[in-house]
């Protein structure tokens, strides 16, 4: 199933819109993030998709047929959401085959079926044993998977998961992520996963589309995204970067007068950029000589994989937040007081805003 979204928007009253005029296709089989910050309208994007929610305009396409008047029941979609309230009193069993015991008599499979379909679909997300178990003997992860096979149950052309491991914690997220992944590859439903978290993004997904102020940045593949982000917000989002306001002059680049160090020279007209670099693509010496936007350190934080510093530069009145990599031996040794500079060997320019 192909999901043509086109020109999307969606104002709720008295507000500014939560989605700006979308559009993005979604691949027969393939398993797209929704990836923004909240708020950004990723749930409101997911509820049109699956026609809980009326569009103020546009709309959404079903292998290239107009679904926008079509309801949830008719367009056969499967849902998980963050907080999924299973039925506390039932069993597993019969969560699962809710959605088919729930249909009209004239499409209702006979119960014998049903229990066979629900028994099979747990087998799938590796609950075997569980049947009989209520909601409340389970925990968070098995709770989930309980909530997925529940949406499989109804043979849904599209799967429609809304932060379903929001609730969870890191590790088991973890685990879910890739338990997820491989169930998608085994039965290849077009499924569009929207989350809040990048790394989660990143790597479940076929493609990433990174919605920001309801309105599409970029999709591609997350090394595309990663790797050629098309804008300063993309790229910032995408992992922690540093950012300078830089202005450049004949292929020279400078910050508040001083010249900053880039590896081959600026290709870029004179005028005002924004300059960003993630923390692994510079490098930090603690020594006075030598290239590099120097000044002094400071605060130092050690943090997970990176060494946060606000640095003194110049005739600036506020120091300039950086994170920095835990590369050589300059950071171990660096101290508030103390001298330091930065290389920048890889960055991207944006015109600033
Ligand atoms: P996300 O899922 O990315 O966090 P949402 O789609 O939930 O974002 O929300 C996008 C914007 O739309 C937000 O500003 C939110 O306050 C607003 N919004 C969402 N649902 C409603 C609603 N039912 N009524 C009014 N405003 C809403
Ligand atoms: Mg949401």
């Amino acid at each position: 199933m192909e999901i043509q979204v086109h020109d999307i928007r969606k104002t709720f009253d008295g507000t500014a819109a939560a989605l700006d005029g979308i559009s993005l296709t979604i691949r027969s089989g393939e398993l797209l993030a929704l990836l923004g910050p909240s708020g950004s309208g990723k749930t409101t994007l997911l509820r049109v998709i699956a026609g809980l929610e009326f569009p103020t305009g546009g709309s959404v396409l079903f292998d290239g047929d107009d679904a926008s008047h079509r309801t949830v029941q008719e367009r056969n979609v499967g849902f998980v959401f963050q907080h999924y309230a299973l039925f506390r009193h039932m069993t597993v069993l019969d969560n699962v085959g809710f959605g088919l015991a729930a249909r009209p008599r004239a499409n209702r499979p006979a119960k014998a079926e049903i229990r066979r379909r629900a028994e099979e679909l747990l087998a799938l997300v590796q609950l075997q044993g569980l049947e009989h178990r209520s909601p409340a003997q389970l925990s968070g992860g098995q709770r989930q998977r309980v909530a997925l096979a529940r949406a499989l149950a109804i043979e849904p052309t599209v799967l429609l998961l809304d932060e379903p491991f929001g609730a969870l914690d890191a590790k088991v997220r973890k685990d879910l992520r890739r338990w997820l992944r491989q169930l998608h590859d085994r039965t290849g439903h077009t499924t569009v996963f929207v989350t809040h978290d990048q790394e989660e993004a990143l790597e479940l997904s076929d493609r990433v589309a990174i919605i920001n102020q309801g309105r599409l940045e970029q999709i591609g593949t997350p090394s595309e995204a990663y790797l050629r982000p098309e804008s300063a917000f993309v790229f910032d989002f995408l992992g922690s970067t540093n950012v300078l306001p830089v202005e450049v002059r004949d292929g020279r680049a400078f910050f508040a007068g001083c010249p900053v160090p880039v590896a081959d020279g600026i290709e870029a007209g004179d005028g005002h950029y924004t300059l960003q670099a993630r923390p692994c693509d510079m490098m930090l010496a603690v020594d006075r000589q030598g290239p590099g936007l120097g000044g002094i350190a400071e605060m130092v934080r050690v943090s997970l994989g990176r060494v946060r510093v606000d640095m003194k530069v110049g005739g600036l009145a506020r120091p300039i937040e950086l994170e920095l990599p835990m590369k050589g031996e300059g950071w171990r040794e660096l101290q508030p007081g103390q001298s330091l500079r930065v290389r920048i060997d890889r960055y991207h320019l944006f015109a600033a805003p």
